[in-house]
Parts: C-alpha cells; structure tokens; sequence
C-alpha cells in the first residue's frame, strides 16, 4: 500500500514535469538583450577581463541561433535584429520589413497594441540598425532621419540613446524633439537628467550622433540608463517589453581591438547583472541575452586570468556566420535551449508573451 502510494506520488511528479516542458511559461515581462557581435569569443574576454567570472552565468538556459540572413551567409545588424523583432528573414540592411520589402509588426510594436509598456536602451544612436529595427520599417538602414521620424508612429514609453541630431538637425527642417515635447515625452539631453525621471515617456539622449565608449566617457550610461527604464516601464500592470543593446562590442570587433572588445563586454554584463536581479525578484520576467551575429571572426591566443589580460586575434574587420549562443533566465526560459533559427526568438518570445502576429 506505501510502496503504491510512493509510486503514484512519482507518476504525479513526471507528469507535472511532462506538462510544465510542453507548454512554455508565460512571462508578464521579456527583456531581450542584445550584445551587437557578441560571439563566444567576445564573451570569453569579457569573462577573462573580468577576472574569470560573468553575470551572464546566472541564466539557466542555453542554446544557438544561426543568424544567415535572407539574401547573405553572413548577415548585418539590419537583418539580425529584423529577424528577432518581426520573426522573418529579410535582406541585409532591411529594418522591421521581411525579404520583399513588406513591413511587418514587431513584438515592440505588438506589445505596445496590447498595452504593455514598451522601451529601449541602447549604447550608440537609436536609430542605429539594432534599434531601429523594433520601431521603424524602412528598406535601409542607413535612413536615419526616417528611422527618427519612425519614434513618434508608435507609443514606446522610454528610448535612452545617442543620435539626437536626427531629431533636432534634419534635412526636413523638423524638429522632432518638439513633436516628442507635444506627445507628453520627458526630453532630456544628459545621463544626469535622465536618470531624474522616475514615471511617464522619457525620451533620452545620452550623445548628439554616437556615444563613445565606455572608457572614453560613457562611463555608467548603459547601466544606468536601464535601471531608469526598469523603474518606469515596471509601473505598466500589463508587463513590458524592453531591448537593451550592448551596442559597441561589434565596434570594437571592427576595429580588431581586444581590449575595446573587452571592455565593452563587461560594460554589457554589468548591465546584464541588474537586469538579472530585477528579473530575480519580478520572478514574472522573461530574460533573453543573446547577439545578432559574430564581428570580426576573434579568437583568443592568450591571456590571463588573474590580471584579466586577453591577446586577441582576428580574420576579419566585418562579421562573420557562426552560431551565436543565446542565454536565457525567467519564466520560459528552457525553450531557449537547443539549436534553431535566429527568428525562432521572436516565436519563442511571443508564446512566452500568450500573444499571436496581428
Ligand atoms: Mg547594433
Ligand atoms: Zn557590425
């Protein structure tokens, strides 16, 4: 009679694990982290300029995306990220349109028509390839001051970036900061004013065209810019979508320079640990860390653990195709393990969210 209880008891459990593997776990919130380049490589300086240790560690999930995009081996951010915000392959330099130039919802502006609060938080311009490619739709990348305009087509609650000249100094003659003024958005020019901000639209600019980086004066930005969107997009009932973009390690990739690299990645981790800890104690967030694609085929010849001294090597000054790992922590986040298509993310991201394209 024990020996049968203890065995139902048993069957119970398998089942209840059975279950909880099929069908994914809804999260109220997804925070999808981008570190731009960011293969192992760029991941391992990080972890060796930092002495051997990573927040990143603390995410439960791992898998690979493979990042090919629509018309290249080797794909571009426009096209990395399209993937990830409209869940179609589309040509390289495509933002937010699939491969025929159509455009397409993306999960920031789905979310947004579902009422959820909505935010991005980047280290370089906003309307640079990664970012613009959840708010705007255009068939380059290189349209920054459509990509700009693109801001006030939707009811994103907080954006915290470079890039304000393509709102304040256009070949237009519009002033975009005016029109965010008039749409109730807090305007601010500095990290000092924008961290002030503590609820309602918050549209910050931390540089007038690119941030540097962040031994060169950006210092904090990143980090701190995210625990501002984190305090205001919280306050939604409904959840949020938010995307943070490690901008830079592809920057420093491209420029074949280890400790840029690495310097950029602990700048990314730092942030990736504060957004852990508040994903932490939500307990109803969903946590994606992931890259759109490897720069500059990078490869460490040495190092040292101790003084955090990385000797690298690359291939190329341009990206290249391997696999990129994707990390995952929060409610969902064991659908992240396995090997699959970049734009399985968005696929992923929206059964986590319960939400369905149109
Ligand atoms: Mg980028
Ligand atoms: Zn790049």
């Amino acid at each position: 009679m024990i020996k049968l209880v203890s065995v139902g008891v048993q069957l119970l459990g398998w089942v209840m694990i059975a279950s909880m593997a099929s069908a994914q776990q809804r999260a109220k919130n997804i925070i999808l982290m981008i570190g731009d380049g960011m293969g192992t490589t760029q991941i391992f300086a990080g972890y060796t300029a930092n002495q051997g240790k990573l927040n990143l560690q603390r995410c439960t999930s791992v898998g690979f995306h493979t990042n090919q995009s629509a018309d290249a081996y080797v794909t571009d951010s426009g096209a990395g990220a399209t993937a990830f915000s409209i869940g179609q392959k589309t040509f390289n330099g495509g933002i937010g349109v699939d491969a025929t130039g159509t455009k397409l919802p993306t999960i920031l502006e789905m979310a947004e028509n579902k009422r959820l609060a909505t935010g991005m938080v980047v280290s370089c311009s906003v309307t640079h390839a990664t970012p613009a490619s959840f708010i705007a739709h255009q068939k380059s990348r290189s349209s920054v001051e459509e990509i700009a305009a693109e801001y006030l087509n939707t009811d994103i609650d907080v954006f915290i970036g470079g890039g304000r000249k393509y709102f304040a100094d256009r070949k237009d003659g519009r002033n975009l900061l005016d029109s965010l003024n008039q749409r109730g958005y807090q305007v601010k020019n500095s990290l000092q004013e924008i961290i002030q901000v503590k609820s309602g639209k918050l549209a910050g600019f931390i540089a007038d065209e690119e941030p540097p980086r962040v031994s060169k004066g950006r210092g904090d930005q990143l980090l701190q810019s995210t625990q501002t969107a984190l305090e205001i997009l919280k306050q939604n009932r409904n959840g949020f979508f938010l995307m943070v973009e490690g901008s830079q390690i592809d920057w420093g990739s491209h420029a074949n320079d280890g400790n840029y690299v690495a310097e950029e990645m602990v700048d990314f981790d730092k942030t990736i640990g504060a957004v852990l800890d508040f994903a932490a104690k939500d307990g109803n967030t969903l946590v994606i860390i992931t890259a759109d694609h490897e720069t500059g085929g990078m490869s460490l010849v040495g190092g040292d653990m101790a003084s955090g001294k990385v000797e690298a090597k690359f291939t190329t000054g341009h990206h290249t195709g391997v696999m990129i790992p994707v990390f995952a922590f929060g409610p969902g986040s064991s659908a992240f393990s396995g090997i699959y298509s970049n734009t399985a993310i968005f696929d992923k991201m929206m059964k986590a969210f319960r939400m369905r394209k149109n």
